[in-house]
């Protein structure tokens, strides 16, 4: 998990099955249901397109559930909580919840590995110092500071 995947494997296999399964499964089972339950049924070119559009409609809503499932996992979060939320909240709303409210991909620290947010000026499980900090209030510097921006001490004294 070390190397970021591209958005299409972090789909898991399992949506993607069930993704492809809906497209070709939709098209049939719509075909069907309006030829036998319409008094006077559609053409079934007419249903078949249907069968497709809202096949594929739930094929894409699949594909967005296990990518948030496999997505929420790798950035710390509590993936069937965000799974659940982007099922059953309406409109997709869900959905885009997620994406609003998702944390930043989480990097390894370079001392230990342990993935770490970007937030973060320490490493939580090893003490690794992630960014330069102040030797005397320990608040996160840029490494452009001479002097500590909150308070004062001189940055290249303790260097
Ligand atoms: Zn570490
Ligand atoms: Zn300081």
């Amino acid at each position: 998990m070390s190397k970021l995947g591209s958005k299409a494997s972090v789909v898991p296999a399992w949506a993607w099955i069930l993704a492809v399964s809906i497209v070709v499964a939709g098209p049939i089972g719509m075909t069907a249901l309006m030829q036998t339950h319409e008094s006077s049924p559609p053409p079934i070119a007419l249903s078949i397109a249907f069968g497709f559009f809202f096949g594929a409609l739930l094929a894409i809503f699949v594909l967005a559930i296990g990518y948030i499932n496999r997505d929420a996992k790798r950035r710390g979060m509590k993936a069937w909580h965000w799974t659940l939320i982007a099922i059953f909240v309406p409109n997709a709303l869900g959905i885009v919840l997620y994406f609003v409210m998702r944390e930043p991909l989480r990097s390894p620290c370079p001392s230990c590995g342990q993935l770490v947010q970007p937030a973060f000026n320490y490493c939580p499980a090893c003490h690794h110092a992630l960014k330069p900090a102040c030797s005397s209030c320990g608040k996160a510097l840029a490494p452009e500071h001479a002097f500590c921006p909150y308070c004062g001490t001189s940055v290249q004294a303790h260097a």
